[in-house]
């Protein structure tokens, strides 16, 4: 070998060590960060998805990391072993950017895991339940997003619309819920002059209201019945909030808040709804009631404030905070546990029982740690009476205490909303994933009269 070739190769060796060997360190450590964070999430429950999330076909994934990095909302996918994976599902919305920009196409959106069953309400083209005259709008239906909760609150009752009108007292449609399909439901109706009422449990917003502070929505532009284009997409939480007042404010559409639609009945011309205010006879109902729920509430002053939440979706939006978590279930001890490990965070457990009789052994492993390395107070036997802005107000064991607080998380349980669908007699499927499906025509659709109440993929 002569002297050029030879430097050649010397040179060839020095570019290889100093580009790709940094590249791979750079990978290999991200990997270890990526797989201690999932690890992390595992124990407490965030790993998984609540709604609509990417599937990856480990055959076809290549491992490349575009979806990881186009996801707007952080670190919800991460690349392990060469391959994608899942690692914060309860922070993944649904955009399906992820998929769109996958090379390969080895991502399907998916309601349920691999194997399990996802709880999806047949449903015509229509939007209509199995139970004639009862449709579904928004997220209820499988579809997640603002954009196509609106598309579909819109296209129901323009469907509902085009019916032969009925005489009589009874409503023209009842619309429940008033999130972005309930509003769109209740816009376009009152565009077409049908006689209907709008019922919300909570305050108007649906599942905005839950977002984290100042988060940012990511949303495509949309046509609003009686407003026309909201042409936002990126905007946040607070600012998407003040639209949606503005536009009820200048349509005037009224919506019953605080009142919770808790039964529909069949009768001779139609169904009457059964709230917590009153009853109300209509000829078709439109559900748009999310998959989020009613959880039950504690009851106290200061609870309907923006600090308190029901559901813990990100811990890590959560730092150098004094949190109150209630309850005595797994959901409260995996909140606790997320929590606890954001640094800075001071963590109190409340719960009326003795002891902690109905978790998981995992959980019940948890909080002994948790409780040996002193990062959680716990006070067993103790209720919640009042939540102020900035401190919270228990009787306890050692008599009543005021603790320094700046959000609250309430895991006291609640119902699903399929519970209440099953009640209502609505059919559901069971939407399946393979292990190895890839594509969406892998996908297996289970119809099946009933259904796993009060989970998604049981
Ligand atoms: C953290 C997070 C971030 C997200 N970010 C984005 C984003 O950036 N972009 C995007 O497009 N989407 C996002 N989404 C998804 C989006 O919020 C939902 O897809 C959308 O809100 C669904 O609208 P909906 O009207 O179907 O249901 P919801 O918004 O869930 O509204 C349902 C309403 O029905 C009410 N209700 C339920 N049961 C009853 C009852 N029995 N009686 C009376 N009222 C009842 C509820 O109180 C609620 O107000 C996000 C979701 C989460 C959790
Ligand atoms: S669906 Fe959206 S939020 Fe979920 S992982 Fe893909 S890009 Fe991220």
């Amino acid at each position: 070998m002569d002297n050029d070739a030879l430097i050649t190769i010397i040179v060839a060796i020095a570019a290889v060590s100093l580009t790709v060997l940094p590249y791979y360190r750079r990978l290999r450590k991200k990997e270890v960060k990526a797989r201690a964070k999932f690890q992390e999430l595992q124990v407490t429950g965030m790993a998984a998805a609540s709604t609509m999330h990417p599937h990856f076909d480990a055959l076809a994934c290549i491992g490349c990391g575009t979806c990881a990095s186009v996801c707007p909302e952080g670190d919800v996918i991460a690349v392990i072993q060469g391959k994608a994976t899942l690692i914060h599902g309860s922070k993944c919305v649904g955009h399906s950017l992820c998929a769109e920009a996958c090379p390969v196409g080895a991502i399907s959106m998916v309601m349920a895991p691999p194997g399990r069953s996802a709880n999806l309400p047949v449903l015509n083209d229509h939007f209509e339940t199995s139970v004639p005259g009862v449709f579904i709008a928004g997220e209820l239906g499988g579809m997640g997003l603002i954009k196509n909760a609106v598309t579909q609150g819109r296209a129901v009752v323009d469907g509902i619309a085009s019916r032969p009108r009925s005489t009589g007292p009874a409503l023209d449609v009842l619309v429940v819920g008033a999130g972005p399909a309930g509003l769109a439901a209740g816009l376009t109706a009152m565009h077409h002059g049908l006689r209907f009422a709008v019922l919300e449990q909570n305050d108007i917003g649906g599942t905005i209201l839950q977002y984290p502070r100042q988060k940012i929505v990511m949303t495509s532009p949309v046509e609003i019945p009686l407003w026309g284009k909201l042409r936002l997409r990126e905007v946040r939480k607070e600012e998407l909030l003040a639209v949606w007042h503005e536009i009820l404010q200048k349509t005037r559409l009224p919506v019953q808040t605080h009142e919770r639609v808790v039964d529909i009945q069949r009768t001779e011309v139609g169904y009457r709804v059964v709230s917590s205010a009153g009853n109300y006879d209509a000829h078709h109902i439109v559900l748009a009631m999310g998959r989020r729920g009613t959880p039950r509430k504690l009851g106290v002053p200061g609870e309907n404030t923006g600090k308190v939440m029901y559901r813990l979706i990100d811990a890590g939006a959560y730092r150098n905070s004094r949190m109150l978590v209630v309850g005595g279930g797994d959901s409260a001890i995996e909140a606790v546990a997320a929590l606890a490990l954001q640094p800075g965070n001071q963590v109190t457990l409340s719960y009326r029982g003795k002891a902690f009789t109905r978790i998981k052994s995992r959980n019940a492993t948890h909080l002994q740690q948790l409780l040996g390395s002193r990062k959680l107070r716990l006070l067993l036997e103790s209720r919640v009476r009042a939540i102020g802005e900035h401190d919270v107000a228990l009787e306890t064991l050692q008599g009543s205490q005021t603790l320094p607080n700046d959000y609250v998380v309430v895991c006291v349980g609640g119902e699903m909303p399929f519970e209440f669908l099953q009640r209502a007699g609505i059919r559901f499927h069971r939407q399946m994933v393979a292990e190895s499906a890839g594509s969406p025509d892998h996908r297996r659709e289970i119809p099946s009269d009933s259904m796993v109440p009060g989970t998604h993929g049981s």
